[in-house]
C-alpha cells in the first residue's frame, strides 16, 4: 500500500461591503458595473418584487440576463428552482466570471447564493435585499440553501456576497404582515448583543410602523453591524453565531406545529418569549424584562403565545427532531440582561433540562 497526504491550503479569507441608504436601487447597476468591468450578469429576482417595480428600477431599461422566480416565496425554494436557474445561466452563456446579482427577499436570496455557489463551481453573487427579513439577517453572512420535501434549508452551502446593497424604500411596497414578521429579527439582535439599539427600537417603534427611510437606515445599520460582527467571530456557526438562534429554537417547533400557516418573525416572537419564560425558570431573567420585551412584540402586531390549537406536548416532540439536536435535544440561546447572551463553560448555546422548557411552556 503506498500512501500520500494532500495539503489544501485555507480558502482566502473574503471582505465585502454593505451600502445603506433610500431610493439607491437607481444607482447600484453602475456600481456593479464598474466594480465587474467584463464579467457577464445574471439577475434572479421573484414575480412579486418584479410587479412591485423594483427589478425594473435596478436596470432602467438595460437588457440583462434575468430570472424571475415564480411562485413567488417558499414553494419555490427547492432544488428544481436551482436546476431551472442553473440551466437558463448556461442558456445564456455565462462563464466563470459571472456575478449573479440577487433581488429580493430571503427566498431569492438563499436561491440565488446558491446557485451562485455551484454554477461552474462559484461565481460571485451581489445581495440586494429587499425584506425586513433580508435586510436584517439573510442578505448578511453568508448562508444560502433550499428546502427538501422533508425539512427547511437541507441543502445548501457558506457562500458570501460580493458586496449587499441595501435600499430601505423597497420596503415600502411590502406587505404589513411580512414587514412587521420580519422586525422580529431586528429585536433579536438587539436582545442578544445591544441594549441601546433595543431602547432606539422601542423609542422609534411608530417612525418604524410608518416605514420612515431615515429611521429605517438606522435599524438596517445596526442589524448589519451586530450580524457581521457575530459572523466574523464564528462564521461557520461552531459556538458563537448560535446566538442568532435567540427564539428560534422553539419558534421552529411551533412553526413546523402550525404547518407553516404562521410567518417566521411570528414563531420566533413565541420563542423569544419562551426564551424568557426560561430565564425567570432559570434566575436569570424576570417578569419586568419580559413585559418589556412582550410590549415591542405586540406593538409589532406579534403573538406572544402558543395559539391554542398547536399542542405543546407536539411542540416538545418537534423539538427533539431539530436539526442541531445532539442526542435528540437542542440546546438553547438565553441571555442574562438585554444586549447580553448567558455563557456556561464558553458554550453560547447551553444545554438545559426537558422539565424546565417543559415548565417554561406551561406558561406560554
Ligand atoms: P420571501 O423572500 O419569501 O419574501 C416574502 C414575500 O415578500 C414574498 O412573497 C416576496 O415575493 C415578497 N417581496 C419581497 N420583497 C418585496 C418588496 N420589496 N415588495 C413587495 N413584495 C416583496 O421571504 P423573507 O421573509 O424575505 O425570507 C424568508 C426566507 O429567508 C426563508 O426561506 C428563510 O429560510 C430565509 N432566511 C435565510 C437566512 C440566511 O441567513 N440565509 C436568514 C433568515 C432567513
Amino acid at each position: 500500500m503506498q500512501e500520500l497526504t494532500v495539503k489544501v491550503p485555507p480558502t482566502k479569507a473574503c471582505e465585502y461591503k454593505i451600502e445603506i441608504g433610500t431610493d439607491i436601487l437607481g444607482s447600484v447597476w453602475p456600481k456593479i458595473e464598474t466594480a465587474f468591468e467584463k464579467s457577464g450578469k445574471f439577475v434572479i429576482t421573484d414575480a412579486n418584487v418584479e410587479m412591485a417595480g423594483h427589478l425594473e428600477k435596478l436596470l432602467q431599461g438595460r437588457k440583462i440576463p434575468n430570472f424571475v422566480i415564480s411562485p413567488a416565496g417558499e414553494k419555490s425554494k427547492n432544488m428544481s428552482t436551482i436546476g431551472v436557474i442553473l440551466e437558463a445561466m448556461e442558456k445564456a452563456y455565462l462563464g466563470r466570471d459571472t456575478v449573479v446579482v440577487a433581488l429580493g427577499g430571503g427566498v431569492v436570496g438563499d436561491i440565488a447564493g446558491f446557485a451562485a455557489a455551484v454554477f461552474k463551481r462559484g461565481v460571485a453573487v451581489i445581495q440586494i435585499p429587499t425584506t425586513t427579513v433580508a435586510q436584517a439577517d439573510s442578505a448578511i453572512g453568508g448562508k444560502t440553501g433550499v428546502d427538501s420535501t422533508l425539512s427547511k434549508n437541507a441543502f445548501g452551502v457558506f457562500w458570501h456576497p460580493s458586496a449587499v446593497y441595501i435600499d430601505v424604500a423597497t420596503l415600502k411596497t411590502l406587505d404589513d404582515r411580512q414587514y412587521r414578521a420580519g422586525l422580529v429579527e431586528s429585536v433579536k439582535h438587539a436582545l442578544i448583543a445591544d441594549e441601546g439599539y433595543f431602547e432606539f427600537l422601542e423609542g422609534n417603534l411608530d417612525a418604524i410602523l410608518q416605514r420612515r427611510c431615515e429611521i429605517l437606515e438606522k435599524v438596517a445599520y445596526n442589524n448589519c453591524r451586530i450580524k457581521a460582527q457575530v459572523v466574523e467571530n464564528d462564521p461557520t456557526e461552531k459556538n458563537q453565531r448560535r446566538i442568532l438562534n435567540y427564539g428560534h429554537t422553539i419558534g421552529h417547533a411551533v412553526e413546523s406545529e402550525s404547518g407553516f400557516e404562521l410567518l417566521h418573525g411570528e414563531v420566533v416572537a413565541i420563542g423569544i418569549v419562551a426564551a424568557g419564560l426560561i430565564e425567570i425558570e432559570m434566575g436569570i431573567g424576570d417578569c419586568g424584562r419580559l413585559e418589556r420585551v412582550k410590549k415591542i412584540l405586540t406593538a409589532l402586531g406579534m403573538p406572544t403565545a402558543i395559539p391554542p390549537k398547536i399542542s405543546k406536548k407536539n411542540v416538545m416532540d418537534s423539538m427533539r427532531r431539530d436539526k442541531k439536536a445532539i442526542n435528540k435535544w437542542p440546546r438553547f440561546v438565553l441571555i442574562d440582561r438585554i444586549g447580553s447572551v448567558h455563557r456556561q463553560e464558553g458554550q453560547w448555546a447551553i444545554e438545559l433540562g426537558q422539565e424546565v422548557v417543559e415548565k417554561a411552556l406551561d406558561k406560554l
